[in-house]
């Protein structure tokens, strides 16, 4: 008899955490239904949802461990790919721990990350670990830990649905968090104002009531001109300042300076649009804002995450339904990235490796003694394997080849590594330059936890079991970890849940967060310090998370792009995400979605395109100081005249090939990939 079955999971790629029930049919995974109850998205799931499951059966996945012999892989047993393995990252471990450098999976589950920031540390000694949020939400982390002392998204997701007033700036959620976008929709129906700040006219943007069209770059001008009008308005929150805040002096000195008009020099905005959203935002009753991408990846992108905290302190709309900052976290599981510790200055939960008090708590922990210096965050593990002076990068399912800021510039540093080793489910970009591959078990083949960008801790549970010949990604390393000598009891797990189990004990704001409570349907939010602690969403309330209570206005001058434009590349490109594709090697392999996009393009304004002699769907040559593509053009009034975008997910016209890994955020370390010069001809 056919044996049909319900498996609820969380899907596994943006990071509003819809919940989904795999249909397995015979032990196999064969479709998926969205959860009718899941708090989330209320049996709702959008194209990624419904289809994005595809890949797991897919015939390019791996499930043999490769090594590269003369250029080409070969099959290896386990047996020899571990111990290969093993004793390249000891030999650095018992000399020099800081030539090795690791790369967590924000798509794992985080029992899988905090495993692979463990072997790291416990493992090799080393403090260099990190994950792709330095190049997505660094600079959330960062901005919004210096402002309100903690770095995530302030508010749950359903607290939009009850704000009056909506500023959604650099986030075309419709696209990239269409199940976010549909609570705004529901705002927007229970009365709310939407006004979209971006240079594209996105498909959020159509939504809007308001569009504010500004160039790309230019977000702390705009804000420190709404501060302005603010305050000569006298709509400031004189009380909020005076009692939850401290900086407001200096912040404001510097946001005076910039009145309208230079503010619509800069940022090419209507300054009489400006100044109406401004006063719109600080009068509203709860005014949320809303920011993505289009804010946190640039050279300065702490900043314009920080502009995001003084507008919203300025106006008292913190702690409290309906309004806050929140950022929507891309993937599935970065933000769970961050907590688990994947970051080189700090352990899980957000615990300093430069205290060392924490590091000496760790040190016991884990049976090794750490350094209190923090690691290498990714940008600069690259820049130093291509440097010479870090030999070994274990990368667990990132794909940094394709997704990381100049394809050359990556791709001439692995070369130069001794061994790249590559944990994977299929060979990507990346895993196609390694020196050794391990084929790991995916999503809907094991148990573990994803935190969604609302701070939302969700239980996944196995559908089917893993492919003949991959392993479990915490197996693997902790037969690494033996194999290097380190005791096995350090390593051991019968199951996820024990992983959960020291995630709890090690990090205070998750110890509330049982593996009982995790079971029912809404998970639990941290921070949760209480098992009998319910954990609201909702953050500073009373207080901000610093010691002292309090939040800190930062006084802000606008930067702008480091790379400007100029005679020989005119344009400025800018890179996002489209709404049937998420990470290329998992939505490629799913027929649906790639069916409906298979190829990138070029989005470009029509008069710029005249005046190339460019014709919609033409295929085009776009080329910067660091490479080249070939392309299709989207030839389009939706983009602002002057700046050009591309999707990022595409290897055959990868944006990447034209991105600068130069210039990068001091505060974050966040490169700047959305804002490069560049220039586009017809062929
Ligand atoms: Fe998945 Fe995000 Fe779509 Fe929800 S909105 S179904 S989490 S991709």
């Amino acid at each position: 008899m056919v044996e049909i079955k319900y498996v609820p999971s969380i899907c596994p790629y943006c990071g509003t955490g819809c919940g989904i029930n795999f249909v397995v049919k015979d032990g196999k995974i064969i479709g998926v239904e969205p959860w009718k109850r899941h708090p989330v998205n209320e049996g709702k799931v959008c194209p990624k949802g419904n289809f994005g499951w595809q890949f797991i059966n897919h015939p390019d996945r791996l499930t043999t461990p490769l090594i590269k012999e003369n250029g080409e892989f070969r099959e290896a047993s386990w047996d020899e790919a571990l111990d290969l393995v093993a004793s390249t990252l000891k030999k650095y471990a018992d000399t020099d721990p800081n030539k090795l450098g690791f790369y967590a999976c924000a798509r794992s589950p985080n029992e899988n990350i905090y495993i692979t920031q463990k072997l790291a540390r416990a493992g090799c000694g080393t403090q260099n670990v990190d994950h792709c949020a330095r190049i997505c939400h660094g600079p959330t982390v960062a901005g919004l830990a210096t402002t309100f002392g903690s770095g995530a998204s302030t508010n749950g997701y359903d607290s939009i649905e009850e704000a009056d007033f909506i500023f959604c700036i650099g986030s075309n959620n419709m696209e990239a968090h269409p199940l976010f976008g549909r609570k705004i929709i529901r705002a927007i129906k229970n009365g709310a104002k939407l006004v979209v700040a971006d240079p594209r006219f996105t498909p959020t943007a159509k939504l809007a009531h308001e569009y504010m069209q500004f160039k790309t770059g230019t977000d702390v001008a705009l804000m420190n001109g709404m501060i302005k009008i603010i305050i000569e308005n006298g709509l400031q929150d004189d009380e909020f300042i005076k009692n939850r805040t401290k900086g407001y002096e200096e912040m404001k000195e510097v946001a005076m300076k910039y009145d309208l008009d230079k503010v619509a020099e800069i940022t090419e905005a209507d300054p009489e649009q400006i100044e109406r959203v401004a006063i719109e935002y600080a009068q509203a009753e709860n005014a949320a804002i809303v920011y993505s991408l289009g804010i946190t990846e640039h050279s300065h992108g702490a900043d314009n995450v920080m502009s995001t905290a003084n507008l919203a302190m300025l106006t008292g709309n913190l702690g409290k339904i309906g309004g806050g900052v929140n950022p929507l976290r891309g993937q599935n599981n970065v933000q769970g990235a961050c907590d688990m510790g994947a970051l080189p200055s700090d352990y899980v939960g957000y615990q300093k490796v430069a205290n060392p008090e924490i590091t000496k708590k760790f040190s016991e922990a884990y049976q090794i003694d750490l350094p209190t210096t923090p690691g290498l965050t990714l940008v600069e593990m690259m820049n130093a394997a291509h440097s010479g002076d870090l030999k070994v990068l274990y990368i667990h399912g990132e794909d940094p080849v394709l997704s990381d800021a100049d394809i050359k510039h990556t791709k001439e540093a692995i070369a130069n590594l001794e061994m790249l080793i590559v944990q994977e489910l299929f060979m990507t970009d990346t895993a196609a330059e390694a020196d050794v591959v391990l084929p790991a078990a995916g999503w809907g083949e094991q148990e573990g936890t994803f935190t969604s960008g609302e701070r939302r801790v969700q239980w996944l549970r196995k559908a089917q079991e893993p492919p003949e010949g991959t392993m479990l990604d915490w197996k693997i390393m902790e037969e690494i970890a033996v194999r290097m000598g380190r005791p096995r009891e350090l390593f051991h797990y019968e199951n996820a849940a024990e992983i959960w189990e020291e995630i709890r004990e090690l990090a205070p704001s998750y110890y509330g967060i049982t593996h009982e409570r995790l079971l029912k349907p809404e998970g639990v939010h941290w921070p949760c310090l209480d098992p009998e602690d319910p954990c609201e969403p909702l953050m500073h309330k009373d207080k901000f998370a610093h010691p002292d209570g309090l939040g800190v206005f930062q006084a802000l001058e606008h930067k702008g792009p480091v790379e400007v434009v100029d005679d020989e590349y005119p344009l400025l490109l800018t890179t996002t995400r489209i709404l049937f594709h998420y990470h290329a090697a998992m939505t490629r392999r799913c027929e649906t979605l790639d069916k409906e996009v298979p190829t990138g393009f070029i989005e470009i304004n029509t008069e710029d395109a005249a005046e190339r002699g460019i014709l919609n769907n033409e295929i085009v040559k776009a080329y910067s100081r660091r490479g080249e593509i070939e392309i299709p053009a989207r030839v389009t009034d939706d983009i602002k005249k002057g700046i050009v975008n591309i999707p990022m997910h595409f290897t055959e016209c990868a944006a990447n090939m034209l991105t600068n890994s130069d210039s990068f955020d001091p505060k974050c370390k966040m490169v700047e990939l959305k804002a490069c010069a560049i220039q586009v001809e017809k062929l």
